[in-house]
């Protein structure tokens, strides 16, 4: 299935995915912790927000959508006492982003890191029992009709690839997009786990995703270095969703202050790069994604 991402590359030249679900769920009201923001894709109001949402994404000429989704494996959902409820929040939230779609986009199903260290590293859970966390979160994407899976701000390889054995164990070929979390350090961009965009790019290649990336951490500037580096080393499609600007902490709340098209200017530098996939991360919004369209002309 690899064909579906390139079949559709081999169309357009650059896929758009969509911009951040978490900071336009803020925009309506959720707030940080009181509540899980999965619960929306299951209650009637959250669910005309969600719906909305897409919308504008969609209408702003995103070609692939990520359902509300990104912190509703099992492990995350236990916070809120929701585990329970993992295939019905995950299923629900692809039929939103199916019925936002309309045909126009590809439903994107999300997965996120599970909030654990494996045991590996000094945490306390195993592979195994990962993986089967994700594997009830799949199981409700793939239930929903989700047309991909991402698994995205990974910072451990390791347990994305939990994730990855997940997706192929409960619904085999599907395309995925594996995508990680870079820091700049001084021995160059790095997961926090210290693997380079080109290992990274390597390793989810060989381990058999259809295209790799970078999401979240930091803005379009230094994502520009991580995703020309994993562009270099790989022949999979490569996925940019910066940030908008660093994120900076103006009484007490995390903001990101780069405008729509301060954040656009970087498309073209991003399509030279050989970036074939590009949306945006927290703080982008919608406007975001039509005004990096309009940077080509689109
Ligand atoms: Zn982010």
């Amino acid at each position: 299935m690899d064909n579906f991402i390139r079949d559709k590359l081999a169309e357009k030249n650059i896929l758009f995915l969509d911009s951040a679900m978490g900071t336009m769920l803020q925009r309506e009201g959720l707030t940080d912790s009181e509540k899980c923001g999965e619960l929306w894709n299951v209650e009637p109001d959250g669910r005309k927000t969600i719906l909305k949402i897409h919308r504008a994404n969609v209408a702003a000429g995103s070609d692939i959508i990520i359902a509300n989704t990104f912190g509703s494996n099992p492990r995350k959902l236990a916070h809120y006492g929701l585990e329970g409820r993992t295939e019905e929040l995950n299923r629900a939230a692809v039929e939103i982003a199916l019925e936002a779609a309309d045909g126009r986009a590809v439903v994107c199903g999300d997965l996120g890191p599970s909030g654990e260290i494996l045991e590996e590293w000094g945490g306390n859970v195993s592979r195994q029992v990962i993986t089967d966390a994700y594997a009830r979160q799949v199981e409700g994407l793939v239930r929903g009709g989700a047309g991909m899976v991402a698994l995205e701000t990974f910072m451990d390889v390791e347990e994305l690839l939990c994730a990855l054995k997940a997706v192929r164990d409960v619904a085999g070929e599907i395309p995925v997009l594996g995508s990680m979390t870079f820091n700049k350090t001084p021995g160059g961009m790095k997961t926090m786990w210290g693997i380079s965009p080109t290992e990274v790019a390597r390793r989810l290649e060989a381990e058999g995703v259809q295209a790799v990336g970078a999401n979240c951490g930091m803005g379009s500037e230094d994502m520009l270095l991580v995703t020309a580096e994993m562009a270099l080393a790989t022949k999979l499609p490569v996925a940019a969703q910066p940030n908008a600007g660093a994120p900076q902490v103006i009484d007490g709340a995390t903001v990101f202050q780069e405008s729509a098209e301060q954040m656009a200017g970087y498309t073209p530098r991003f399509k030279e790069a050989g970036v074939l996939l590009l949306g945006g991360c927290c703080g982008s919004t919608p406007e975001y994604i039509c005004a990096a369209r309009k940077t080509l002309g689109l």
